[in-house]
């Protein structure tokens, strides 16, 4: 298989193991399921995170030779968004580095009022400052 093969069989899996918000699941019972799909550095906040439908992958994730990243929406809120990161682990495997949400202070720009760095997600447009 591919690395570009693998890739997308982990973002797909990735996507199916992922509770919404009906489903009552913990953090670490998450990061268990997910097992090699999860980085490391994925943080408790991330795996904390639930969409009230099922993840679906918007097109055109962006690849390169160490990371990869990828929009995700909801399939009950198609306007909800978030930032998926795949890094490569100690095995060379992609795995889940970070999910956040879209920065609802800047919505994805990074900048507020001009020319200031949002505050809320310090320039990054998704997620929060402190994670
Ligand atoms: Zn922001």
């Amino acid at each position: 298989m591919s690395d570009s093969t693998l890739l997308e069989d982990r973002i797909e899996q990735m996507l199916r193991l992922w509770p919404t918000v009906s489903e009552v699941e913990s953090p670490e019972v998450l990061r268990q399921k997910l097992g090699e799909l999860a980085h490391n550095g994925l943080t408790t906040a991330d795996l904390r995170i639930r969409p009230f439908g099922r993840f679906q992958l918007s097109q055109g994730p962006f690849v390169s030779s160490s990371v990869t990243r990828a929009i995700l929406w909801d399939e009950c809120r198609p306007s909800d968004l978030w930032m998926a990161e795949f890094c490569r682990d100690a095995h060379s495997n992609w795995a889940l580095r970070s999910l956040k949400p879209e920065c609802q202070g800047c919505f994805k720009t990074g900048v507020i009022s001009g020319n200031a760095v949002c505050p809320l997600c310090g320039g990054v447009g998704w997620g929060f400052a402190d994670d």
